[in-house]
């Protein structure tokens, strides 16, 4: 396996916004059939210039013509380009005929609405809003191995026709799920590579003055938050809630699991995160890629070759106006006071401080300075967190599906998100190239808010494409 490095020096990439909803399924017909579907929606009228389109996993047809899906399910998406389209979706038809049996299965999907959420599913690609609406077409659907011939017919209510067509290709899974359901993740911050009898990560906070060398037991309450900052960052990013297909399923076949502390009894990946990196070329995290996570129990701790998340690198960052804004006033260079030198400073005024703020009420100002920098020093830390696990359970594989998932194949691309065109993404997603995600965006306060995974790297994540692993 060769390394995987992420650089994240700052650039300003495009982003996208993506908000979402699921929808009901309805099965309304499941009949044998050999009409072909234009018999019954042909005529001189229908529009197919892309204003109604299918995606799979989000992807787009250009991209995904080579994604085997597997038999127990997957998504389909359907974006809509400038209709006018009713909340019900009334006037939507999705045909599936498998190719090899001839069955057809007629869907009128009516894209129910999630409660509290009031919105066609939308999201932006460079800037440009469009509506999606998601479908996940589950395993007791029966679908078969082989080719599936998928049409979609949109009637506006002008009686305007719209439609979309392609072929999936379905495929039996290639026995157990790529990660394992009981893989943990164990993030590591006790690492002490330099034997002082202090965890690295503490001497980390001393370059953010978030500690001080005389107090470290100041430096300890500070660590703890953000390690819990940092790790609801990581689990966030993992969980259904933030699956980008929005596939509202309540159960996937894959979970991952992440811990600060050691769990013996399960696969445990460690990935340790502590001081700067060895190699001295600035990169704040190099995890290697494990492709279909094949190493259940991997170190990500050596010094030779270096592994493991190097929280001292982003200084890379320094001149981000978010970083000068959080840091500057306990970095004695900016004026300001490190953590343990402001003679409010004690482990009581400083513990639990995300519990304690209840506004402008609650704590000090000098507690809300501290507060503000735990928060998002721990974002940033675990957004990178989240996407060297990435990489420690197989993301993103190299090339174009079915073998990869447009993963790059060299340089800083390598095991990083591109498109068919093997350009770099306009979205700021979780998995793209160090290089082009910066300090704002992983700390989530970037124009998309918290980074999510690409809707095709987090299908790989639950299991819901198939990769093989033939070149
Ligand atoms: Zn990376």
């Amino acid at each position: 396996m060769s390394p995987s490095s992420t650089r994240f020096p700052i650039s300003g990439a495009a982003i996208a916004v993506f908000v979402g909803l699921v929808g009901g399924l309805v099965i309304l017909a499941l009949a044998a059939s050999d009409s072909p579907f234009a018999d019954r929606f042909g005529g001189p009228r229908i529009d197919r210039s892309g204003r109604l389109s299918i995606h799979l996993n989000g992807v787009s047809q250009r991209m995904s013509r080579d994604i085997f899906l597997p038999t127990k399910g997957w998504v389909m998406q359907l974006q809509f380009i400038d209709l006018s389209i009713p909340q019900d979706l009334e006037g939507l038809v999705v045909i599936l005929r498998s190719e090899r049996t001839g069955a057809t299965i007629e869907i009128q999907d009516r894209f129910l609405l999630q409660a509290g959420n009031g919105a066609h599913h939308e999201i932006t690609i460079q800037d440009q809003p469009i509506q999606l609406a998601s479908l996940t077409v589950p395993r007791n659907l029966g679908l078969a191995a082989g080719l599936l011939s998928v049409r979609v017919i949109f009637t506006d209510a002008s009686g305007n026709i719209f439609e979309d067509s392609r072929r999936i290709r379905i495929r039996s899974p290639l026995g157990l799920p790529p990660i394992s359901v009981r893989q943990v993740i164990h993030f590591d911050f006790e690492i002490d590579h330099d034997d002082d009898g202090l965890p690295d990560f503490w001497k980390d906070l001393e370059l953010f003055g978030l500690a001080s060398a005389e107090h470290p037991e100041l430096a300890r309450v500070i660590a703890n938050q953000i390690e819990s900052r940092a790790l609801l960052r990581v689990e966030a990013a993992y969980t259904a809630e933030h699956d980008p297909n929005r596939t509202g399923q309540a159960r996937d076949p894959v979970r991952v699991r992440f811990r600060a502390t050691e769990d013996p009894s399960a696969l445990t990946t460690r990935i340790c995160i502590g001081g700067s990196d060895p190699t001295k070329n600035h990169l704040v995290g190099h995890v290697r890629l494990d492709p279909q996570n094949e190493d259940k129990t991997s170190q990500e701790c050596a010094r030779e070759p270096a592994a493991g998340l190097f929280p001292a690198e982003l200084e890379t960052y320094r001149d981000s106006a978010l970083y000068r804004e959080t840091f500057g006033p306990l970095l004695a260079g900016s004026g300001g006071q490190a953590v343990g030198q402001h003679p409010d400073d004690s482990v009581a005024s400083l513990s639990n401080l995300q519990d304690r703020d209840r506004g402008s009420e609650g704590l000090s100002r000098r507690q809300v300075k501290i507060l503000r920098a735990i928060t998002i020093f721990g974002d940033a830390l675990g957004s990178i967190m989240a996407h060297e696990a990435g990489h420690a359970l197989g993301l993103v594989p190299e090339g174009r599906p079915s073998v990869g998932l447009f993963g790059g194949e060299t340089g800083g691309d390598y095991a990083h998100n591109i498109d068919a065109l093997g350009e770099s993404q306009p979205t700021a997603w979780l998995m793209n190239a160090g290089e082009d995600l910066n300090f704002e965006q992983l700390a989530g306060l970037g124009k998309a808010g918290p980074l999510q995974f690409r809707p095709l790297n987090y299908a790989y994540l639950r299991d819901r494409v198939i990769v093989t692993d033939k070149r």
